[in-house]
């Protein structure tokens, strides 16, 4: 099924929160956008681990924190189960305490040491997405109706009262609930009906990239620059004798820019130059940047004074930084 790589604006955020400094006005917002997707991610992650573990007579397919369109706008749908029988959208909450979904006013709080507390109410976030994802298959001439249910990544969340048009069960009933919708259902969608999805849903997310930027009134003034060290995770690992070393914590490497320069593409995109190359992993040496960037990148022009260069998407190499901020907490 794959496993989930880093979400790309998780990745963004933690760039970002690394990087702007904590003076800026939007750092506030950064840091908390950050810390919500990093719990949303740590309970993503626990239930890709039990999709991993559900018995199907047909494997289904997994998508990730996909952006549906919904009139004009889009919808984040966490998980996305695809399956010949069915289509699942997943609300994957990680949430603790005691949780009450009203019926009669349609609010949803929680009891955490005795304090109550109102919040987004998922069952209405999950109506939503399954109402984009219905409206998006249809447009694309699959109209299938589709499920969907909320999972609570803790086990420290206890439902007290349950939401009344949507199951809601602790993520180790995730297979259990997909091996049941495989068994009641039959086949409505061909495989290459499934591929024409994803497709299509890739297609999309690729031409609406979110603009950070914009987002949180931020200029590439604000972004610093360096390398950052693969062992402490801090940024500014210099150069010298043929790699980078860390003066925070004496880390060697021959390869961190690469990672970093990942960064660089989630920040201004898939091209660059020499010149904004140098800047961004701060080395004054023409000949050195051009050889890095040789090494590893094509070109995308012939123009031999503004070469510019293609930085091929791979955030299985931020992991260990985002892991680390996982893990850290
Ligand atoms: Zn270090």
């Amino acid at each position: 099924m794959g496993k989930r790589s880093v979400p790309e604006r998780l990745a963004a955020l933690a760039v970002l929160e690394s990087r702007v400094s904590e003076r800026h006005l939007s750092y506030p917002r950064i840091k908390s956008d950050l810390d919500m997707r990093l719990a949303g991610y740590a309970g993503e992650k626990k239930a890709d681990y039990y999709l991993e573990e559900a018995r199907m007579k047909e494997k289904p397919v997994v998508l990730k924190d996909v952006m549906v369109p919904a009139g004009g706008k889009q919808v984040q749908v966490d998980t996305l189960v695809l399956h010949p029988a069915f289509v699942l959208v997943a609300e994957v909450k990680n949430m603790t305490g005691e949780l009450y979904f009203d019926e009669g006013t349609g609010q949803f709080y929680r009891f955490r040491n005795g304090v109550r507390e109102g919040m987004r109410n998922p069952e209405d976030q999950l109506n939503r997405s399954v109402a984009a994802t219905e409206r998006f298959l249809a447009s694309i001439e699959l109209p299938v109706r589709v499920h969907g249910a909320i999972v609570l990544a803790s086990y420290h969340g206890l439902v007290i009262q349950g939401p009344v048009s949507r199951p809601i069960f602790q993520v180790d009933r995730l297979p259990g609930h997909i091996e049941k919708l495989e068994k009641e259902n039959r086949a409505i969608l061909k495989r290459s009906d499934l591929h024409y999805v994803v497709d299509t849903l890739n297609l999309l997310s690729r031409e609406k990239r979110e603009q950070f930027f914009k987002w949180y009134k931020i200029t590439s003034n604000d972004i610093g620059p360096g390398v950052r060290c693969p062992g402490c995770f801090r940024i500014g690992m210099e150069r010298g004798y043929g790699k980078w070393i860390c003066m925070d914590c004496k880390a060697t490497s021959t390869d961190a820019h690469l990672a970093t320069l990942q960064e660089y593409r989630l920040m201004y995109g898939k091209e660059i130059t020499s010149k904004k190359m140098r800047d961004f992993i701060q080395i004054p040496d023409l000949y050195l940047a051009n050889r890095l960037l040789r090494e590893r990148f094509t070109t995308v022009n012939k123009n031999k004074r503004n070469k510019r260069y293609q930085i091929k998407s791979d955030l299985s190499l931020l992991e260990p930084f985002i892991n680390h901020l996982l893990y850290s907490k």
